[in-house]
């Protein structure tokens, strides 16, 4: 690296403005529809240590959500107050609801040493960029725009206008893809779990999350059994 020059992100395009915390932040992104969900839930089977940092929204509840597992859901006066109060790191206005990132606890887990995952849209996801330079940024595509379509035909959880603007932003988010570090592929979601595995294990391969173990060598210390 040049002197001088701000140390940046494996990709090159977010400045990296402290030591990252112990804990790995993956941010998981993808058109609606492209099933984010199911990805995230067999992810949580082959790495049940990892932590689901919980959005906040206005949206409805839909039928098999669970209140605090799939989201916090709150009302419009609830979701300013905490806007006011600064909880929250981020927040979107995402087809007509609000959505948003706690502060807490994700921070605390993550100085803790426990790895969080969180999902966002495009938006989302680029405002985080800048809080969070060190995380890992992943896109979940659908195979075909064919394919995402029909996904949400078969949710059947949006109107027909509600889909066809879903559509629309999918072209917008995947011209955004340069910004992230990874692209899994949804056509499976057990493949795109375990490639989700693949890279949580190669980035906690690196070395910012192994300096201490390496100056525990240089003190004459051994790792492992
Ligand atoms: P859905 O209503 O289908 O669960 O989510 C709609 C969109 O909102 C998805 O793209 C989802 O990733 C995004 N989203 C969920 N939580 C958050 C959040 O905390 N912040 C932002 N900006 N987007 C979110």
């Amino acid at each position: 690296m040049d002197a001088g020059q701000p140390e940046t992100s494996r990709n090159g395009t977010r400045p990296v403005a402290r030591d990252p915390w112990p804990g790995l932040m993956v941010v998981l992104s993808a058109p609606s529809g492209a099933g984010k969900g199911t990805i995230r839930q067999r992810l949580q089977q082959r790495l049940p240590g990892l932590v689901y940092a919980v959005s906040v929204t206005t949206r409805p509840r839909r039928p098999h959500e669970v209140d605090g597992v799939d989201y916090h859901f709150v009302t419009v006066e609830e979701f300013q107050r905490r806007v006011e109060a600064g909880e929250l790191v981020e927040w979107a206005r995402v087809y007509g609801n609000y959505y948003g990132t706690p502060r807490e606890p994700m921070e605390s887990w993550l100085r803790e040493g426990r790895d969080v995952i969180c999902e966002k849209d495009v938006q989302g996801a680029l405002k985080l960029m800048d809080v969070y330079p060190e995380a890992v940024y992943i896109f979940a595509m659908p195979p075909s725009l064919a394919e995402l379509k029909r996904r949400l035909e078969q949710r059947g959880t949006e109107s027909a206008e509600a889909r066809r603007q879903r559509l629309a932003s999918a072209d917008f988010e995947m011209a955004c893809v340069d910004r992230y570090d990874y692209v899994v592929v949804n056509d499976d979601p057990d493949r795109a779990a375990d490639d989700i595995v693949a890279i949580i294990r190669a980035e906690k391969l690196r070395v910012h999350h192994r300096r201490h173990l390496v100056e525990q060598v240089r003190a004459g210390g051994r790792i492992g059994g």
